[in-house]
């Protein structure tokens, strides 16, 4: 079995997924909307481009304007309601998977907190992560690798 693909599925198995190879990078988001959505204080995700992912089953979209104009997409189970990835105008080719829809995810580990100001007094962090109080002027595509 091939070590650098890994499966994914909804709550109720409707939606099932797999990515390829390396994401761009994995991360812990607090900003409110990853809150909202996934009634907790952060949501993890793995971003991939759009050709590492490859998916099966009815989708359910909710699109929604980012703070900086951009639009955001949340995919979810119509029919029972996991996010399983999440898409922006502004970085597009790529999509970010909600980590805890992945069957194993153990090897993809988050190296980065965004969004830190949003942070909930409860939901503690391992330290030695490197924090940005919002998103970070970072281009994925511009990456070598
Ligand atoms: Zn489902
Ligand atoms: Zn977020």
């Amino acid at each position: 079995m091939d070590k650098s693909v890994h499966h994914g599925r909804c709550l109720c198995g409707a939606i099932t997924y797999k990515v390829s190879g390396t994401p761009k990078i994995v991360v812990h988001c607090h900003c409110v909307d990853c809150q909202r959505l996934s009634g907790t204080g952060h949501l993890p995700g793995a971003m991939y481009s759009v050709d590492q992912f490859q998916l099966n089953g009815e989708i359910g979209e909710y699109k929604l304007k980012a703070q900086n104009g951009t639009e955001v997409t949340r995919v979810f189970c119509r029919n029972c309601g996991s996010p399983i990835f999440g898409k922006n105008t502004g970085m597009p080719g790529f999509v970010t998977i909600t980590l805890g829809t992945l069957d194993d995810s153990s090897d993809l580990v988050p190296e980065v907190v965004i969004y830190s100001r949003n942070r909930k007094k409860w939901d503690t962090m391992n330290d030695s992560l490197m924090v940005f109080e919002t998103q970070p002027d970072w281009n994925p595509a511009a990456e070598s690798g």
